[in-house]
């Protein structure tokens, strides 16, 4: 009589049992990047399987999944969803999002299904091969989300062009650059764990709810659709550091060194957000520094403290990123501000009503700090002297962002490194990415770097115009400059019957 099986023993039917023993092959041959990195697995059947999903439901769930996305998508383009947005300057946000964001779910779905083929153990197998699906339905979706947008806006026309050759944009590119070409561990720590465990929230919530308070229904369904994934993606990586602290003692300070790695590029990384929720959403959520201090400092902090007892301790620079909550997103948007004609999206002056918010929102920083320099920006602009910095910033060789960061005990110094390898000297933004650096020299040394490459020649000609022209194919006085009198106000004003 054939019995119903449980999910449990379908499961592992339709996965564990689709291994098999190396009979007359060497089973190190068939899975060669398994010990480079130093990490010691002793037995992979102590693996728990953290998605307990066959093949078979996985796709039939998704594609239910699908099927409303879809409906909602195009009820979204038929009644001209985009009218509903509080305000266009929030279009801009979810600019960034598809040049910046999109593509690494692309790079997600890459290398989780390198690191899928990587390990010895099935389950971790099975578990990584599914991510890898879900990351490549994310990244079809967002651009579908996105693409009623291009109808209607600037900026969305080139996105994948772009990330591969935008200044701003080398820094999430190389982000998952790193992680890929790293060993499979190392990618689980950094992309599983560090970023989808703990760092995802600050990427997802602050993208999702701020659609929503925006008036942006598409995005909003994307993330709905998105976060019964993303629900397995954070079991993933939770499983994957737990099972390689308790495997081997010798993998502790393996694992550890990746935590304060990825932990520090991660927090580099999220400057992005921080800007976003603090400077480009018209209607707000909350302040980069609450989010940072609900999502990272409490719920991050409870989770070191569960991982003290594998001797894993909080990541080396998180005293360090604790104060650059209070900076980061002014600094970020002055540069954005002060190259508004070199970006792809608009930028802005914030309102007086968002000057007051900022105010409140950073009672030790923003008054003393920041908003002289945005008073001054007002008084300028007022004057017909809005101004542009022409010159090309100098780069971090690891992080990729232009040195824009302060030394956090004093905001009014540029925060600078350096260090001499082979005879050539190399410039970091911070300790964090010079220790980086420093670790794995021969890796950092092959950096391409946007400004470098610019100079070298390589970018398209002499002139910035040149460059932002001919080699990112940005549309220039549509895509770049201040929201202001662009193309994308303009066409909004004319919808809206505002004279
Ligand atoms: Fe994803
Ligand atoms: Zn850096």
């Amino acid at each position: 009589m054939a019995k119903k099986l449980n999910i449990k023993d379908k499961y592992r039917l339709l996965t564990r049992d689709l291994d098999w023993d190396f009979s007359y092959e060497d089973r190190k041959e068939a899975f060669p990047f398994e010990e480079f990195e130093g990490i010691k697995i002793t037995d992979w059947s102590k693996w728990e399987d953290p998605f307990r999903l066959t093949m078979d439901s996985y796709w039939k769930y998704q594609a239910e999944k699908e099927k409303k996305l879809y409906a909602i998508f195009d009820a979204f383009s038929q009644n001209n969803g985009h009218l509903n947005v509080s305000d266009p300057r929030y279009v801009n946000a979810i600019k960034i999002f598809l040049t910046g964001v999109s593509p690494l779910e692309y790079q997600a779905y890459q290398g989780f299904a390198h690191v899928g083929r990587q390990f010895g153990g099935v389950g971790a197998r099975v578990a990584c091969q599914m991510q890898s699906l879900d990351e490549l339905r994310h990244v079809q979706t967002q651009i579908h989300a996105m693409s009623h947008y291009n109808k209607f806006f600037d900026g969305f026309q080139d996105y994948s062009h772009m990330h591969d050759r935008v200044w701003y944009l080398s820094v999430p590119k190389s982000f998952f650059n790193d992680a890929r070409a790293a060993g499979p561990f190392e990618f689980m720590i950094a992309i599983g764990f560090s970023f989808e465990y703990v760092l995802t929230n600050l990427l997802f919530v602050p993208f999702m709810s701020g659609a929503a308070h925006n008036g942006d229904m598409a995005t909003v369904t994307f993330g709905f659709s998105a976060q019964s994934d993303e629900a397995r993606h954070m079991t993933l990586g939770l499983e994957v550091i737990k099972f390689l602290l308790e495997q081997h003692e010798d993998n502790v300070p393996i694992v550890q060194k990746w935590i304060d790695k990825w932990f520090w590029r991660g927090s580099r990384l999220l400057t992005i957000v921080a800007m976003m929720m603090d400077y480009m959403l018209p209607n707000k959520v909350m302040s980069w520094k609450e989010a940072w201090e609900v999502y990272f400092e409490e719920a991050g902090g409870a989770l070191f403290k569960d991982l003290a007892r594998y001797g894993i301790k909080m990541p080396k620079y998180a005293e360090t990123i604790e104060k650059e909550k209070e900076h980061i997103s002014h600094q970020a948007w002055w540069t954005f501000y002060t190259h508004g004609h070199a970006a792809g999206f608009h930028t802005w002056i914030p309102t007086d009503e968002e000057l007051d918010w900022l105010s409140e929102k950073y009672p030790e920083t923003f008054d003393k700090y920041y908003r002289p320099r945005w008073e001054l920006a007002k008084k300028m602009e007022a004057e017909g002297k809005r101004f542009y910095t022409k010159a090309l910033p100098q780069l971090c060789t690891t992080c990729q962002i232009p040195m824009l960061f302060t030394e956090m005990d004093d905001p009014t110094q540029i925060c600078y490194r350096d260090t001499v390898y082979n005879g050539d000297r190399y410039h970091f933004c911070s300790d964090g990415c010079k220790d980086i650096f420093e670790d794995e020299p021969e890796k950092y040394v092959q950096s391409w770097l946007p400004v470098h490459q610019i100079f070298q020649g390589n970018c398209g000609g002499p002139d910035v115009e040149n460059v932002l022209a001919d080699f990112y194919r940005m549309n220039l006085g549509a895509d770049n400059m201040d929201m202001t009198d662009s193309p994308d106000e303009k066409r909004w004003k004319q919808w809206k019957g505002v004279a």
